[in-house]
């Protein structure tokens, strides 16, 4: 595969005391200049403004209100940024923010601008780095949960892989967090046959989506026959051991 996109959750970004963890932007740095050299193209959709915001301003606003929530996401998103920025650097890599709204991928001529905007980063081989703009966006209107961003961007940008990185090896029989006999399904190739056959749990402390989420990116990429593996990002330098089939995964083929 030539084109991936790489989906980043908040859990995987953050280290458990909330501030963005160094050593996980580092190996991805690591990883990505890997795959540029072996001529892939790559897309990074990556959560975790709002928790940088937090770990920024150095304590939790008034979080119940949206406008703080909004705010929050403005400080954090430079401070994301600025953190991706320079460990791409290091590499000689350019990065480009791209910050999407629903309506940015229902109407067909803005949607035709991602698509070209993609396409034009991706060719001069700047890594686009995308999030949902969620200091315009109020929760009845907005896509929710970057897994189904992720799975918009893979889709209009025509990827060849989505790999989707979480801080659980893969899908579980049951919520691998709390049950110990949880089993990890490493292939699907039925979405219907794996509802039927797991358990899902509620997420975690700054995740937004859940597996369910996941388990319908896969769904929205699947009808484009884009394969999508998740995976645990919390393995350093998990997509070079993806790679060379050395890290657990899920694979929805
Ligand atoms: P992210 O921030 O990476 O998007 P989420 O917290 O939204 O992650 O979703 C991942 C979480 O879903 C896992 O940490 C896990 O606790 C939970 N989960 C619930 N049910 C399952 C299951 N059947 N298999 C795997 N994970 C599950």
């Amino acid at each position: 595969s030539r084109k991936i996109v790489i989906k980043i959750g908040s859990n995987t970004l953050a280290k458990d005391d909330g501030t963005i963890s160094r050593a996980f932007l580092e190996n991805l740095g690591e990883d990505v200049h890997q795959l540029m050299r072996e001529g892939k193209q790559v897309v990074i959709v990556s959560s975790g403004a709002r928790i940088a915001g937090v770990s920024t301003i150095g304590k939790w606003m008034r979080k119940e209100d949206i406008n703080y929530k909004q705010a929050l996401c403005a400080i954090g998103q430079v401070e994301l940024m600025d953190a991706y920025r320079r460990v791409f650097e290091k590499h000689g890599i350019h990065i480009g923010q791209i910050l999407y709204t629903r309506e940015d991928f229902l109407e067909g001529s803005r949607s035709l601008n991602i698509r070209n905007t993609l396409f034009t980063l991706a060719e001069e081989g700047v890594v686009p780095i995308i999030n949902e703009n969620d200091s315009v966006c109020v929760d009845e209107i907005k896509i929710g949960d970057n897994d189904t961003l992720a799975a918009y961007t893979a889709n209009i940008w025509n990827a060849d892989l989505l790999i989707m990185l979480s801080d659980i090896d893969g899908i579980y029989s049951k919520n691998p967090k709390t049950c110990e006999d949880a089993k990890l399904v490493e292939l699907v190739e039925s979405i219907d046959e794996l509802r039927k056959s797991i358990e899902i749990g509620c997420g975690n402390l700054f995740g937004t989506g859940g597996i369910e989420t996941k388990i319908e990116a896969a769904r929205k990429v699947g009808d484009y026959k884009i394969p999508m593996i998740l995976s645990n990002g919390k393995v350093p330098h998990i997509i070079e051991k993806l790679k060379k089939g050395e890290a657990k995964g899920t694979l929805f083929d």
